[in-house]
């Protein structure tokens, strides 16, 4: 039976880990890997997880199984933490494995209802999400996103590709930060996209593993919460990997906006139905410190204010690298790096480009030219600026 498998393409960002990992240069740079970084390059534990998760050891009597649709504590804090009050009593969420899993979760809800659904994806996106889509046998769309020459969202293009979305499709949407662009919606965009859900019937389903990395915890939630407020249903995937620094630990809420409670219920129950079949009671751990951490005032702030500081981290290497571009190229053409938000920054390097960036200078970044903004040697901007000035940007 095994030997009909086919060999798999190597994912290109462990591939790219690899290379990084066995090249000698002491004054390499990994741009590559998307996990925040701090200064010294470490990906720290988050101070109130640390202490949770002490508390927890000590707390915690029992391993036994909780409840399919998980710790009820940790989703309806990941519920306020995503949307506030908006439209509490008409949402099902239900805890996943990662951001991964929500999305998961949701789409398969989706096959469930309505196998003949189509989803659209933003050109570019996050890979999974294809892989995703095509795993589950669903058909696949993608909208015009980004604006090669700008660096900024070609809204016109995406509002003219949505235009022929309808029932029966799903329209995949990044919350805040874009992955891989950087490149996000203004409030009013999201208010535009959401009249065209209202006017033409598809269902918005929003991506949204960053939080409070791009313009803070409640400004990132304004488009979401805009869209929520108005629109019938639609579907969210949220992530704890990245704010609450729990990568590893495999968390994130799968929530699903309905017409009416009642219906929230039966959709409560399908995804309960959902996670039973994917792997039966989601993980523990990371929901109970999530949950601790969302509910007890002092460790949310302390929360809070470490990841403001990861923020203000990332918006200031961002400044610091447009800065030295704009000296280094006597122009403006690198500000986009200062407008995009979160952690990634589409440079806009050709393959050959980002080649030699790494084979010359090694600087190592995904091959479409997509930056972590966390990797950047907050000492050596000008050093960066040179290198790319030099392969020719
Ligand atoms: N969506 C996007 C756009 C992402 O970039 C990521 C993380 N790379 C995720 C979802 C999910 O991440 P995880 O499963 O690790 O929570």
């Amino acid at each position: 039976m095994f030997s009909k498998l086919t060999a798999q393409a190597p994912d290109k960002i462990i591939a790219l880990i690899a290379q990084y990992a066995a090249d000698p240069r002491g004054d390499k740079v990994d741009m590559g890997v998307g996990v925040y970084k701090d200064a010294q390059g470490r990906t720290p534990i988050i101070r109130a997880i640390k202490t949770a998760e002490q508390r927890h050891w000590e707390a915690e009597t029992t391993k036994t199984y909780k409840a399919l649709i998980g710790d009820g504590v940790f989703i309806s804090g990941m519920r306020g933490l995503v949307l506030g009050d908006v439209a509490a009593d008409r949402v099902a969420g239900a805890q996943s494995v990662g951001g991964t899993g929500a999305i998961y979760t949701l789409l398969d809800l989706v096959r469930t209802i309505e196998p003949q659904a189509r989803v659209w994806m933003s050109d570019p996106t996050w890979p999974n999400h294809a892989a995703i889509i095509g795993h589950l046998g669903l058909a696949s769309r993608s909208y015009r996103y980004f604006d090669a020459e700008t660096r900024e969202v070609d809204f016109e293009a995406m509002r003219a590709d949505l235009a022929g979305a309808g029932p029966g499709d799903v329209i995949l949407l990044h919350g805040c930060c874009h992955n891989p662009t950087g490149a996000n919606l203004t409030l009013a965009q999201w208010e535009e996209i959401t009249d065209m859900a209202l006017a033409q019937g598809f269902l918005p389903f929003v991506d949204f593993a960053y939080q409070g990395f791009g313009d803070g915890l409640e400004a990132d939630a304004a488009g979401v919460r805009a869209m929520a407020s108005r629109v019938p249903q639609m579907l969210i995937a949220t992530s704890c990997s990245k704010n609450f620094g729990l990568y590893r630990d495999r968390i994130g809420a799968a929530m699903v906006l309905c017409e009416t409670p009642a219906t929230a219920a039966l959709a409560r129950g399908t995804m309960e139905t959902l996670n039973r079949v994917h792997f039966s009671f989601p993980p523990d751990h990371g929901a109970a410190l999530v949950a601790s951490v969302l509910s007890d005032p002092a460790l949310r702030a302390d929360w809070v204010a470490e990841l403001e500081g990861m923020r203000l981290r990332m918006l200031s290497l961002r400044t610091g690298l447009a800065d030295a571009l704009r000296r280094e190229a006597n122009d403006d053409r690198f500000d986009f790096i200062a407008r995009h938000r979160g952690m990634f920054s589409r440079l806009g390097a050709s393959p050959a480009q980002v080649e030699r960036l790494r084979a010359e200078h090694g600087i190592y970044m995904v091959g479409d030219s997509r930056m972590n903004i966390a990797g950047l040697p907050e000492d050596r901007l000008d050093h960066l600026a040179r290198a790319f000035v030099s392969v020719g940007l």
